[in-house]
C-alpha cells in the first residue's frame, strides 16, 4: 500500500503529497521503471551493463582493469566483490547476444519488447535502420550524455509488441506533457547549436526504421517532438557502477585504524589509475521513465531524493528530511552544487532543462535577491539568459 497520493495543489498542479509521517531515510516507495536504456556512447565504448536493469555485468577487478586500461592493476579485498555472487547468472540472448545479468532480466526483457526489438545478427550491420538511427544521434549528442534515442527505439518495441496497445499509449501520455512553444529549448539542449537540421536528420532516421501503421502514430513531426520531449524533460539519470559499489561494502567493513588508512590509500589509488584513463566517465550510464517518480515536484529545499541502491534501474524514493501527513513530497532535480547557486543561476538550469519557474519555499524567501549569477557557474548557461523571471509559468 502506498502511503502517498497525486493531487492537484491549487496554484501548483499535479503534485505527491504524504498520507503518512515519514521520518529521515524512511523509504517512501521503490519503483521499477516504464522503461530504461543505456546511454548510446557509454554502451559503444564496452560499459558493461545488463540490456534490461543496467546491472553491471563486471567484477570489479575487469571494472578497475577496463577503466584504466591495464590488465595487471591488482584490487584488495576481493571477497567483497558484489558481482562475484551475479557472474554465474550472466545470460545473453541467444539471437543477437545483448547480454543481461540474469534469465529473469532475459525474460522479462522478451516479455515486454525484446522478441521484436531483437534484432539477431543484424546488431552488428551498420545499414540496419536501427543502427542508423542510433548513429545520427551519437553524432549529435557526444558525452556526458543526457539521453539517447534508443530509449525511444525501446518504447517503440513495447508499443508494437504490447497487446493493450491504448493502455500503453496513455501511460506514455501521462508523463508531463510539453508546452509547446518551449519545446525548441529542450531540443537546443539536447542537440546543440545546429538543432533544428539535426532534429530532422533524427526525424527522418527515426521514419526509416519505423515504417508502417503500427507507427504511424508515432512517425508524425509532432509525435516524435513530443517522444523527444518526453525524454528530455521527464528521464531520470541512471548510474550504475561494480567499483562504487564494492567501496561502499569494503568502506563499511569493520577495521582497525590502520587498516582503515591503508584501505583509504588503495582506494584513492585505484581511483586516480581509473580516473588517468577514463576520466570521469567511470560509471555504466543511461536513463530511464519513472511514471511515479516523474510526477514528483523540484524542490530546491527537497524533504526526498532518488536513490539506487540495488545497483540497478530500481529508484528508491527516500526522506531526506521528517516528513508530515499533508506535506507535498519534492525532489531536487538540481545536483548538489547546482542547488548551492543563487536563485538567478537555480532558475536559469531548471528553465533551460525542464521548463518552468521554481515557486519553492527557498526561492520565494529569495526572491527579492539581485539577479546575480554564481561565481562558478559554466559559461554554458549564458544561453539561457533570455529566459526572464517575469516569464513565471505556474
Ligand atoms: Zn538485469
Ligand atoms: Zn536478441
Ligand atoms: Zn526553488
Amino acid at each position: 500500500m502506498n502511503h502517498f497520493e497525486i493531487r492537484e495543489i491549487p496554484g501548483k498542479g499535479r503534485a505527491m503529497v504524504a498520507t503518512k509521517n515519514f521520518q529521515t531515510n524512511e523509504i517512501i516507495f521503490e519503483e521499477e521503471p516504464f522503461v530504461s536504456k543505456q546511454f548510446s556512447w557509454n554502451a559503444a565504448y564496452g560499459y558493461a551493463a545488463c540490456d534490461h536493469c543496467m546491472r553491471p555485468l563486471e567484477t570489479v577487478l575487469e571494472n578497475v582493469r577496463r577503466l584504466a586500461s591495464d590488465p595487471k592493476v591488482e584490487v584488495p579485498l576481493l571477497q567483497h566483490d558484489p558481482t562475484a555472487s551475479w557472474v554465474n547468472q550472466f545470460t545473453q540472448c541467444p539471437r543477437c547476444k545483448v547480454r543481461y545479468c540474469s534469465e529473469d532480466c532475459l525474460m522479462e526483457a522478451q516479455k515486454r519488447y525484446h522478441r521484436v526489438a531483437c534484432m539477431g545478427a543484424f546488431r552488428a550491420d551498420d545499414t540496419h535502420p536501427i543502427n542508423v538511427l542510433n548513429e545520427t544521434w551519437k553524432k549529435m549528442h557526444y558525452p556526458p550524455e543526457t539521453g539517447t534515442i534508443m530509449l525511444i527505439v525501446r518504447l517503440m518495441a513495447m508499443y508494437q509488441q504490447s497487446t493493450k496497445k491504448e493502455e500503453f499509449f496513455e501511460q506514455l501520455q501521462s508523463f508531463q506533457a510539453l508546452i509547446v512553444n518551449r519545446e525548441q529549448k529542450i531540443y537546443h539542449k539536447m542537440l546543440g547549436e545546429n538543432f533544428e537540421q539535426q532534429m530532422e536528420q533524427l526525424y527522418l532516421a527515426f521514419c526509416q526504421a519505423f515504417q508502417g501503421e503500427d507507427f504511424a502514430r508515432f512517425t508524425t513531426p509532432d509525435a516524435f517532438k513530443t517522444l523527444m520531449g518526453i525524454m528530455g524533460t521527464n528521464s531520470q539519470g541512471i548510474a550504475t557502477s561494480v567499483l562504487s559499489q564494492w567501496v561502499t561494502i569494503v568502506s563499511d567493513l569493520p577495521l582497525s585504524d590502520p587498516e582503515k588508512v591503508q584501505l583509504d590509500q588503495e582506494i584513492d589509488n585505484l581511483y586516480a589509475k581509473v580516473g588517468e584513463f577514463a576520466g570521469e566517465f567511470l560509471n555504466n550510464e543511461g536513463s530511464g521513465l519513472y511514471l511515479l517518480q516523474s510526477k514528483i515536484n523540484h524542490s530546491c529545499v527537497p524533504n526526498a531524493c532518488s536513490t539506487f541502491p540495488y545497483s540497478n534501474d530500481i529508484v528508491v524514493l527516500k526522506a531526506l528530511s521528517p516528513i508530515q501527513e499533508g506535506d507535498e513530497i519534492c525532489i531536487s532535480y538540481l545536483d548538489e552544487c547546482q542547488l548551492e547557486r543563487s536563485r538567478h543561476s537555480r532558475h536559469k538550469i531548471l528553465c533551460g532543462n525542464y521548463i518552468f519557474i521554481c515557486q519553492c519555499p527557498k526561492c520565494r524567501a529569495q526572491a527579492s535577491d539581485p539577479d546575480v549569477t554564481s561565481d562558478e557557474e559554466d559559461d554554458d548557461d549564458d544561453e539561457m539568459d533570455d529566459y526572464d523571471d517575469d516569464d513565471e509559468m505556474n
